[in-house]
């Protein structure tokens, strides 16, 4: 079978700066793939090659078995790719039903052709909360979130567009050991599910309890690739990254 995410000689410049350089990247259909690597190597920004917030000068994404190059984001969002940002970024004004009511409106409608209506839209919001735990909070505003709520919340608005990926980019930052170990929980909790989950974190302990295969990027190209015990070994990760 075909990866679900085929990433191929992946480029993009920033002016003169090679922001990515070749980058390849295969993810299957179920696995959860670790990305780490030093600030400013990239990892954003494939991220959001991939998401199509940013367009790559080289390479191509097929995504379930589809080019998915020019495409616009909220296209391939409805076709089963989200991320969650790493600054998170809800509606501030808006419940949390209601942030996560318009992706739900915006993907999973579209892609069903209009066929949830009212109530059923009310329960699917509930439903996308209770994945992340948050379903009594739903009529609070962000405002009234502490940290690690607004970290769940920014990853409902990701599962509220059904997606076959999520892309958590740093979702577990500036939080308590454990807070990171209720992240982990989560994000593992949603790939038993059936979700495919890559996750960019700096937390090493996070890092392995959650990857199935660790990849690294250093300053714009993918520098290993592999079983994370055999990754986290390599002299050339050792001293790019974990040796800081
Ligand atoms: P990471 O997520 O690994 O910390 P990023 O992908 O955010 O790294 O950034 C990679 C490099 O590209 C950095 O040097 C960053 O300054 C640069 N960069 C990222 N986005 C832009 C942009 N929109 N314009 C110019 N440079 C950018
Ligand atoms: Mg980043």
């Amino acid at each position: 079978m075909n990866a679900l995410l085929q990433v191929t000689g992946l480029g993009k410049r920033f002016g003169g700066f090679v922001a990515l350089d070749g980058i390849d990247l295969d993810v299957k259909q179920g696995e959860r793939l670790g990305l780490i690597g030093p600030n400013g190597s990239g990892k954003s920004t494939l991220v959001n090659c991939i998401c199509g917030t940013l367009r790559n000068e080289q390479g191509s994404v097929r995504f379930a078995d589809q080019p998915i190059d020019g495409m616009a984001a909220h296209q391939r969002t409805r076709r089963g790719l989200a991320r969650s940002f790493q600054l998170p970024r809800p509606f501030a004004s808006l419940s949390l039903a209601e942030n996560v009511r318009m992706p739900i409106l915006y993907t999973v409608n579209a892609r069903e052709s209009g066929h949830l209506h009212g109530a059923a839209i009310d329960a699917r919001c509930l439903e996308v909360l209770a994945l992340v735990g948050l379903a009594d909070k739903a009529a609070l505003q962000p405002r009234d979130l502490t940290q690690i709520e607004m970290r769940k919340l920014e990853l409902a608005r990701a599962m509220a567009a059904a997606p076959k990926l999520l892309i958590a980019d740093e979702a577990m930052a500036g939080l308590s050991h454990t807070e990171v170990d209720e992240i982990i929980a989560l994000l593992i909790r949603l790939n038993e599910q059936g979700v495919t989950v890559i996750m960019i974190e700096h937390i090493m302990r996070a890092v392995m309890e959650f990857s199935q295969r660790l990849a690294v990027l250093v300053a714009g190209r993918k520098i290993a690739d592999g079983d994370p015990k055999d990754v986290v070994r390599e002299p050339e990760v050792v001293r790019a990254y974990l040796g800081e």
